[in-house]
C-alpha cells in the first residue's frame, strides 16, 4: 500500500541506489497512483536514523529493565535519541501485533485482567487491560488510560489535579475489539471477580464463556503479581503481569523512574509485548524488530 494517497495498488520499482554510508544497495519504489518514490528503507524502523547500529541493542535494552536515559548513555546517544526511537519502535511493534492477531490461529482460551500503575504521581493513576492467550503466554492486545484516584488519596487527588478522566471502559473495550480478530467466538475467557468485566464481555462476545475467579494475595517475588498458596487459575496472565513489571523499568515497584506520558507508557508496552511473543519463539526466530509485512 502506498503510504502517501492510501492507494491498493501494490508499489513498483523504480531503480537502485547506493546508500553514501555503507555502500549498500537499496530499491527505490514508485506509487503508480500518486507517483511519488521512496525507498525501501521508508519501511524499515531504522528510517533516517543516523545510527542505524544501536537500533536492536536500543529495543533490546529498554525491553531489559533499563531506563531510556541510561539507554542513551548504554549506546551513546542523547535522551532525546531514545525518545524518538520509543515512538518509532512502539508503532512498529503495535503494527506487527495487529498483523499477528490478523494472522495467527484463533485462541480458544484467553485470559484479561488490569494492570495498574501511575504517571508523575500516586494521585494520577492509570488502569493498563491485557489480554493473554493461557498455555502459550503469548500476548494478544493491550491499552493503556487514565482512571480516578481511590481510597486516601481520592481527595488530595482532586484537590491538586482537578477531576480525572477514566477511561476503564473505553480501554477495556479496545482491547476486547482487537480480540474479535483472533479469538474463537465460542471460546472461554478467564478473569477475576472484577465488577467491570461482566457486561462489556458479554456484550462483546455474547457465546464465549466467562470465568471468574477470586483475587489471592500478591507474594513478594514476581512484584506482586505472582500469587500466594498453590494453584492460580490466571497463572499465565499474572506470570505475563510480572514479567511486564519486571522488564520495563517504569512499572517496576517502588522505582523512582516514573512514567511522564501515558501514550509513550503505550509505546513501551507494545514494544514489551512484541519483545515478549519473540522472546517465547526464540529458538526458531531472532529476537529482532522488524517490520513483519512490508507493504509494497
Ligand atoms: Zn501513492
Amino acid at each position: 500500500m502506498c503510504p502517501n494517497c492510501k492507494s491498493s495498488k501494490s508499489l513498483m520499482k523504480n531503480g537502485t541506489y547506493l546508500r553514501k554510508s555503507d555502500q549498500k544497495s537499496l530499491i527505490r519504489y514508485k506509487c503508480p497512483a500518486c507517483k511519488i518514490t521512496m525507498s525501501e528503507t521508508f519501511f524499515s524502523i531504522d528510517y533516517r536514523f543516523r545510527k542505524r547500529s544501536i537500533n536492536q541493542m536500543t529495543f533490546k535494552a529498554l525491553c531489559s529493565g533499563v531506563s531510556q536515559r541510561r539507554c542513551g548513555f548504554l549506546v551513546n546517544i542523547k535522551p532525546i535519541g531514545v525518545a524518538r526511537r520509543v515512538v518509532r519502535f512502539g508503532t512498529c511493534a503495535a503494527f506487527n501485533l495487529e498483523a499477528y492477531r490478523n494472522t495467527r490461529p484463533k485462541a480458544t482460551i484467553v485470559q484479561i485482567d488490569e494492570m495498574e500503575s501511575f504517571e508523575h504521581t500516586k494521585c494520577k493513576p492509570l488502569t493498563m487491560p491485557i489480554a493473554v492467550e493461557q498455555g502459550t503466554r503469548k500476548i494478544l492486545s493491550l491499552r493503556v488510560g487514565s482512571i480516578a484516584a481511590k481510597g486516601k488519596l481520592a481527595e488530595i487527588s482532586l484537590a491538586k489535579y482537578g477531576k480525572r478522566k477514566c477511561q476503564r471502559k473505553v480501554c477495556l473495550e479496545a482491547v476486547l475489539e482487537e480480540l474479535g480478530n483472533c479469538f474463537l467466538a465460542t471460546g472461554v475467557i478467564k478473569s477475576d471477580e472484577s465488577n467491570h468485566y461482566p457486561r462489556p464481555i458479554a456484550n462483546a462476545f455474547p457465546e464465549a464463556t466467562h470465568q471468574r475467579f477470586k483475587g489471592q494475595r500478591g507474594c513478594v517475588t514476581g512484584q506482586g503479581e505472582m500469587k500466594r498458596g498453590g494453584f492460580d487459575p490466571i497463572f499465565t496472565l499474572n506470570h505475563s503481569y510480572a514479567m511486564f513489571r519486571d522488564n520495563l523499568k517504569t512499572l517496576s515497584r517502588r522505582t523512582w523512574c516514573t512514567c511522564k506520558r501515558p501514550d509513550r507508557l503505550q509505546l513501551l508496552m507494545f514494544m514489551y509485548a512484541w519483545f515478549h511473543n519473540l522472546w517465547l519463539e526464540r529458538k526458531n526466530k531472532p529476537v529482532h524488530l522488524e517490520r513483519s509485512i512490508i507493504t509494497n
